[in-house]
Formats: C-alpha cells, structure tokens, sequence
C-alpha cells in the first residue's frame, strides 16, 4: 500500500523529541501462544546490507529455569531507557518532497528504479583478498565499466555534482551547498561484491549477474550488499535534481571499490582525502551500509549500527631445539603450542552486560516496546536499571544464546596453525593465530594485556623465555630455558567511537534524532501510516565493520543504516531485493537529503 497523501508536520515544535513521553500500552500476545511458536531458544538472522546481524530469541521456558526464584514479577517503567522521537518530514521542503513521494509510487518510477539496480548488477565487481595494486592488477579494470554505467544512467547527478576518481577506482562526488557554514553530510556505499563461487551457481534461481526481475525481486550478487545502498543514494539524488532540489547543506557521496577485502585501496584512501580537505570532526554525520529494519518480538524496529568491535591477530610462535625425534624432550614446539590453545580455550574473556553498551539500550527498547518478550526477561531487563542482581539474571537468560554472548564480549578463536615438516624431525618452531573481535566496552590494549597474563605461567612453566607484543616476560635462567614464545599483533582495530544516541542536546535534536524521525516518516510514508509508533528506533550493532572504520575523524555521528527489510542471500546464493524495498530506500534517502538539508543545528 503506497500513500501519495502523507500527513504534513508543519510545527517546528512537533518535531522536537518526545523523550519522557509514556507510551500507550500495546496489547501482548498471549504468552501460551509465543510459547507454542517459539519451543525452542533460536536465532533469527537479518541479512541486511550485508551485514549478519543477530537477533536471539528467548522463550519463556528457557527463561523460566534459568531465573532465580528470588525475581519479583514487578515492572518498573523506563521508557526513558529507549527514548522515541517523533515521525520527521521535511517542512520548508514539504511541497518537493510530497511530489517525489508521489513520483516514487508511479508503476514508471519503479520501472526506472528495477532498471537501475539491475544494470548495475550486470556489471561484475568482484572482489577478491588477493588483488594487486589498482595499476597493475587487471582484474580491477571492470570498476571502470561502473564508472561509465553510472556517468550513463545518471545524467543530472553527473552534470551537477563534481566528480573526482580517487586512485582510481574510488568515487567522491561533491554536492556544493548554498551555505558553506553548515557542516556537510557523507553519503557512503560501496561497489565492489563478493564473488560468486562457480561451484554454486547452480543453486542460483536466476543467473547471479543477470539482475533479473522476476515480477517482484531483483536477482543477483550486489541486490542486497551494497549496490542497492548506492543506487539509492544516487537514484535519490538524481530525482531530487530532476524537481530542481538546490540544496544549502553540502553533501559528499563517497562509493568505495573493494569494502569486501576491508577497504585499503578505496575506503582508506577516500577519508584521507576528505579528511585533508574538510579536517577532523567535519560532517555534520556520516550514513553507511548496516542494520536495517524488521519486526522483532511483534513490534517493528530498526537498528542503526551506532558502533562496531574492534578486532586483532595475535600470532604465538613458539620454537624449541631441533633434533632427531627418536631422542624427544618432554615437550616439542607443537606441543608446548597445544598447551597454549588448550588453555586460551579453558580461559574465555569474562563476559558482563555493561549498562552504557548500546546492545543494553537495544534489549532495552525490546523491553518496552516488544510486545512478544518475554515477561520474564522483559521484568528482569526493565528492573535491571538499577538493580545489578537483576541485570545478572537478565545476562542469565541472554547469555544462553552464545551467538548474543559473542556479539557482547571479547571473543577469542585460534583459526590457523602450523608446525613441523618431517615424521622423524623435532619442529623447531609451531605458530598460530588466534582471532580477536574486542568488545566496544575493551581495547586492542587491554586485550594484549590480557593474552599476556594468560600465557605467562604456561611460559614460566616450559621454561620459555616470553616476549610479548615486543616487551620480554619471562627468562629463565640460562640452564633451564628450553625454548621461546613470541606473541605478537600486526594489526589490531580498536572498537569503533559509539555514537551518541540521545535524541537532543540541550534542547537542539541530535543527528541520532534526525535518523529516527527520517526513518520513521520513510516507514509511514511507504504504507501510508500516521503516528509514531508504527516503527521503533533501537541503537544496533552489525557484526562485522564497514568501511566507516577509516571515517572515524570525521564525524562523532556515524551510522550503519540501510532502511532496508531483509534482502536475501547477501555473501551466498540467491542475493536478491524486492522492488517494493529499493523503493522505499529511495524514498529514504530524499527523506533523509531533505531532512538533512533543513536542520541547521546538525
Ligand atoms: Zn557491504
């Protein structure tokens, strides 16, 4: 159901947040029937903008053996806990965005927009670890053939902004504003795709490059992650140019060429030029591929990644004397290594719920807003505010699902191993690698520290001289040393900056509130809904980072945010996205560009 009336907003005042306001009850399902769909804990994956994002459901039996009997049934409100901003719509913009709105729902506007996405499926990005440097690896050369489908396909945007090629491949459109006080806005996507595993083709409903339109969905690798973010952030802005859109904020559009090997050669070298031509902390907010939107425990929410972990390699080289093996020691270099692993394995990171994460405010809107949690968890993470033995049997409950548990804490998993090279030869040296994804409350230092003191008294113990991360540990004395154990990380990602998430700052609406009310007026908007609360707005987390993670200076208010609802197949067969979706996320974008364009306080 598309609306072409959306109800106006014309009071500033309106617009402000609605932060303390109560909402009004919601009817909850009967829990017997929840109980019925949901017999066992699962998991529920939301493939969105690529991005595994995990979403654990809790059933009420499992709940029910894992709370202490002690656990009062009493609800404390806190709605403040997950404050909701009010629907926003454009309002000096109001007649412009009314008529785009309008357009996007002709049965002509879809035909274009199914156009534009297919064809940029048909050109093959692909995106592989082992690319050379851009001059001289050949398998680079089809970005340009995107270069020239997007100069084609989009007329207005390439006459209007300025273009530049950043080493080569990347893209960064500039959109001058009128008014050079205003902080511009950064618009990000990426263009490169996985590749398609030839042995898998097969399974593929339609051709994986054929960007087939099957009536409702448009088929093929780059639908979902990310070409459909891109075109429309480009499709948007073409429309907005066709009404003759002139906009006062200035907008930066920068598309990276290889986000799916982390973005070295395009998303690196596109934020040092922009960094050295705006300066730190330049944009207003920066919006990038990440959650989206989907109904979790009966209500509707979205999820703005607001941060990301970090992450690391530690390499454990261990090396011992060699030697015929037919007169061992009581220990070779494989398995003193063994010993190391087994222990890491035997000493996970301690894992705690910390009240200032943004997956606590998420479980937090759950709580209120979420009409099929729970009761028992929804009581224990409302009562949790402030109560700590409260919040324990909320981790209690959360915690059964190890995938939620993985996304909060420290994870550790040793991935590569390797040792020895003859059946009668000692190995003079073994290594490993283990895996880190540091949790946003941690730190590439304090996870060295830690895998320092783990490992210490296992060195002490073989009588190992333990260097660690380039600081010596442990010398035994010279008749005792057996061997040596080097850790080190040649790179380490801090957790990324978590964006501020509170909807205004002393009394001036956030860049966190202006996303909320944008994707709340997207929603309404494409289904003709009124009133605030047809949609929910939770600070997420993606799984994995984007390639925001060079743009930290630039802005303290990123988002990963697709206003997407599912999308299928991303990284595997059978990518694929609904026409109805990338109109909606056209729909977005001139929401948010107009929003954006009007809000001078950002
Ligand atoms: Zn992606």
């Amino acid at each position: 159901m598309f609306s072409n009336e959306p109800s106006r907003v014309p009071e500033k005042s309106s617009l402000l947040p609605s932060a303390f306001s109560v909402p009004e009850p919601r009817p909850s399902r009967p829990q017997s029937r929840v109980a019925r769909f949901l017999r066992f804990t699962t998991l529920a994956l939301v493939i969105t903008g690529g991005l595994l994002v995990s979403v654990p459901v809790f059933t009420n039996s499992i709940i029910r053996s894992k709370l202490k009997a002690t656990t009062s049934n009493s609800t404390v409100s806190s709605p403040d806990l997950c404050p909701q901003t009010d629907v926003l719509i454009p309002n000096a913009n109001y007649d412009l965005w009314n008529t785009i709105g309008k357009e996007i729902s002709t049965s002509a506007f879809k035909d274009a927009a199914i156009d534009w996405l297919s064809g940029a499926i048909q050109v093959e990005t692909e995106m592989f670890d082992d690319m050379g440097p851009v001059d001289e690896d050949p398998r680079w050369e089809n970005r340009l053939l995107f270069h020239e489908y997007l100069e084609k396909t989009f007329p207005l945007v390439h006459s209007v902004l300025k273009l530049e090629k950043v080493n080569k491949y990347g893209l960064l459109y500039t959109w001058q504003g009128s008014d050079a006080s205003l902080k511009p806005g950064l618009l990000m996507a990426h263009f490169d795709v996985v590749p398609v595993n030839p042995e898998t083709i097969s399974e593929w409903a339609y051709p994986p490059y054929s960007g087939h339109f099957d009536g409702e969905s448009i088929w093929g690798r780059g639908s979902s992650d990310d070409k459909s973010g891109l075109i429309g952030t480009v499709g948007a802005i073409e429309i907005l140019l066709q009404q003759g859109f002139e906009p006062t904020r200035t907008f930066v559009a920068a598309f990276g060429f290889d986000e799916e090997a982390g973005g070295p050669r395009g998303a690196r070298e596109l934020a040092a030029t922009i960094l050295e031509r705006y300066g730190e902390n330049s944009f207003s907010f920066i919006i990038d591929e990440g959650g989206g939107f989907s109904e979790q425990y009966g209500t509707v929410f979205a999820t703005p990644g607001v941060a990301e972990k970090g992450s690391m390699n530690v390499e454990l080289d261990v090396s011992t004397p060699g030697g015929h093996s037919s007169v061992p020691p009581e220990h070779t270099s494989i398995g003193v290594l063994s010993a190391l692993l087994v222990h890491l394995e035997n000493h996970p990171f301690e894992v705690h719920i910390d009240r200032s994460t943004s997956t606590y405010q998420l479980f937090q809107c759950f709580a209120e807003y979420g009409t099929t949690l729970p009761s028992a968890l929804r009581n224990a993470i409302k009562r949790s505010a402030d109560s700590d033995e409260a919040l324990r049997d909320a981790e209690n409950i959360l915690f059964q699902n190890q995938v939620f548990k993985s996304l909060v804490g420290t994870t550790q998993a040793a991935d590569i191993i390797h040792g020895g090279v003859k059946s009668n030869a000692l190995p003079e040296q073994a290594w490993a690698i283990v895996n880190h994804r540091i949790a946003t409350t941690s730190s590439v230092n304090a996870t060295m520290k830690h895998d320092a003191e783990l490992f210490l008294p296992l060195a002490k113990e073989f009588g190992l001289t333990f260097f660690a991360f380039g600081e010596l540990l442990s010398l035994p004395a010279p008749d005792e040393v057996k061997g040596s154990l080097n850790i080190t990380s040649a790179i380490g990602l801090d957790p990324a900056p978590v964006t501020p998430t509170s909807l205004d700052r002393d009394g001036v609406s956030t860049p966190y509130q202006f996303l909320s009310g944008t994707i709340k007026a997207t929603y309404n908007t494409h289904r003709g809904l009124q009133g605030n609360d047809n949609i929910f707005v939770g600070p997420g987390m993606p799984t994995g980072n984007t390639d925001t993670k060079y743009y930290w200076p630039l802005s303290d208010h990123i988002f990963r945010y697709k206003h997407q609802n599912g999308g299928t197949g991303a990284h595997t067969v059978n990518e694929s996205l609904s026409a109805d979706s990338l109109l909606e996320m056209i729909r977005f974008f001139v929401t948010f560009i107009l929003n954006a364009d009007e809000l001078n306080d950002l």
